[in-house]
């Protein structure tokens, strides 16, 4: 049986977390993805790292490509590929030009399947708690567009029959025309008071919604300068309760929050703050270099059984040191009797992740904290102390030990290194840092350290971000540059420090510029 070779899949409204599984497991096949250019990049993650992708902006960016381009461009892949994903945003036939599309695969004799996309009204009304359907206020639901094709010499849309539609009206891509289309639904009777929602970018931290009538929604949004994508929701459904707009709710809803971590560290740190609805602007200011196939460390290795205790500081020197570890064939018994001690709960998850169980974790998540744990564990017996972590960690751990007695061997598993940004993302962050921001994050000092070799601590002062970090050692290295810390977390993690933020957002710390509040006030 012939395989399919062209796949249509929906790519959901925004969201990459609402793909189908249908989509992931085609955007794992592919071996070209041509994608639109409402598609969010963020779900090419799920794509080959060797697929092909290419982008056809048909409306905006510099190359709009027609559709007929993008059909030629379609067969040509589909000749040339085993397998091409066809990728256009919500669903893909819901006003999508699937049919020229489909026709151009079925005229080469091509196979295809349809995967299915949640499209934008959907999304769209479930993310700000909108009922297109409710059994007492509307038991019908019409999509319909703002834009139709303009080889058309009349309009197909009966603007008589949406006048008398009792039900909830939807609107796509109509932010160019919904004056004109306000103005004909009034002139065809329609009452001037219909409520109306209009939601723009809907489920991204981004989203905005803004709830009007009829007659005046066109004003509205010119005034709040809302801007397509939107969806236009017309009927009794649009004036939905203000406590079911869950989304715009979550505690980090829309807050810009900088990151300044190594380019893996601040993906993992960007998906936790998208659980949050927030919206966060990575600078990868440091990165990470493996130092795991150093001679020092296969010889501490070989003679492991001669320490009482092995110290791990981060999870990324657990990682490392097990990459050496599996580097000599061996797993977690090589470790044998010595005790293991870890920083933090997340160090110890690392652990946790290759079979052991940490033997001591300080209550606080400092190293100041574990020293002092260690030292009370420390006795005669018990006192040679290997420590796996950075190259640059600073000395005051091995010294307290030391003090206390122990003997205290140090090898390098990574080092953290300044990364080198680009001018045109120093610029683009530079800009945030002045203007976009609500939160500055470091969940490190040498992220301090090396952001501010990167950046002047001015620019971080006269700008409208707060500063928030991790714990003590980050925010000492930010006072010694002569920064207010704002927040510190109260728990040293990743997720403490989210908790921190939350806080911190709900007692309303956060809200500095205009635009913030206006942002704030609308989505009340
Ligand atoms: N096939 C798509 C629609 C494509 S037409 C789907 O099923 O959703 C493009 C229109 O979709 C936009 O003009 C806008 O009206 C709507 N749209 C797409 N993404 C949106 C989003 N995130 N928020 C609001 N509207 C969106």
């Amino acid at each position: 049986m012939k395989q399919p070779k062209v796949y249509l899949v929906g790519a959901g409204p925004g969201d990459p977390s609402l793909l189908t599984l249908a989509a992931v497991k085609c955007l794992g096949r592919a071996d070209c993805i041509i994608y639109d250019g409402l598609v969010d990049p963020a779900v090419l993650q799920y794509a080959r790292p060797d697929a092909e992708k290419i982008c056809v902006r048909k409306r905006t960016g510099p190359n709009p490509a027609t559709q007929e381009q993008i059909n030629k461009l379609l067969l040509e892949k589909a000749r040339s590929c085993d397998c091409v994903v066809r990728l256009k945003g919500g669903d893909p036939l819901l006003f999508a030009r699937a049919a020229e599309e489909l026709q151009t695969l079925t005229d080469a004799g091509l196979f295809f399947e349809i995967i299915p996309g949640i499209t934008a009204a959907q999304a769209a009304a479930a993310y700000c708690g909108i009922l297109l359907t409710d059994r007492l206020i509307s038991s019908q639901v019409l999509f319909v567009t703002g834009k139709e094709s303009p080889d058309k010499t009349e309009s197909a849309i009966d603007f008589q029959m949406l006048a008398r539609f009792e039900g909830s009206l939807v609107f796509y891509m109509a932010m160019g025309t919904l004056e004109e289309i306000a103005e004909k639904l009034l002139s065809c009777g329609k009452a001037s008071d219909t409520p109306v929602a209009v939601i723009a970018n809907a489920t991204l931290p981004t989203q905005r919604l803004l709830k009007s009538a009829l007659a005046a929604v066109a004003n509205d949004c010119r005034a709040a300068c809302l801007a397509a994508p939107a969806i236009i929701i017309i009927g009794k459904a649009a004036d939905s309760s203000p406590h079911w707009g869950w989304f715009a709710a979550k505690p980090l809803f829309g807050k810009r929050i900088g990151i300044t971590r190594d380019p893996r560290g601040n993906e993992k740190f960007a998906q936790m703050l998208k659980d949050f609805a927030a919206c966060p602007v990575p600078f990868d200011c440091l990165q990470i270099h493996d130092l795991s196939d150093s001679s020092e460390l296969t010889a501490v290795l070989g003679r492991i059984e001669n320490f009482d205790w092995v110290v791990f500081t981060s999870a990324r020197g657990v990682e490392y040191t097990f990459k050496a570890v599996e580097r000599l064939g061996r797993d977690a018994r090589i470790f044998g009797k010595a005790k293991l001690a870890c920083v933090g709960s997340a160090t110890a998850e690392a652990l946790a992740r290759f079979g052991l169980a940490a033997d001591l974790v300080p209550r606080q998540f400092t190293t100041a904290a574990l020293a002092e744990a260690l030292i009370r564990r420390l006795d005669s017996k018990d006192k040679n102390i290997l420590l796996l972590r950075s190259a640059i960690a600073p000395d005051d751990l091995p010294d307290s030990l030391i003090k206390a007695g122990a003997n205290v061997v140090q090898i390098p598993v990574y080092t953290v290194l300044l990364a080198t940004p680009s001018e045109e993302q120093k610029k683009a962050f530079g800009k945030e840092l002045q203007q976009g921001l609500d939160w500055l994050t470091f969940t490190s000092a040498s992220a301090v350290r090396f952001f501010f070799e990167q950046f002047p601590p001015q620019l971080v002062k006269s700008g409208p971000a707060k500063i928030a970090s991790i714990g003590p050692a980050a925010s000492a290295q930010l006072k010694a540059l002569g920064l207010d810390v704002d927040l510190q977390a109260g728990v040293h993690t990743l997720v403490g420090l989210i908790d921190s933020l939350v806080q911190a957002t709900s007692e309303n710390h956060s809200t500095k510029s205009p635009e913030r509040k206006r942002r704030d006030k609308e989505n009340k």
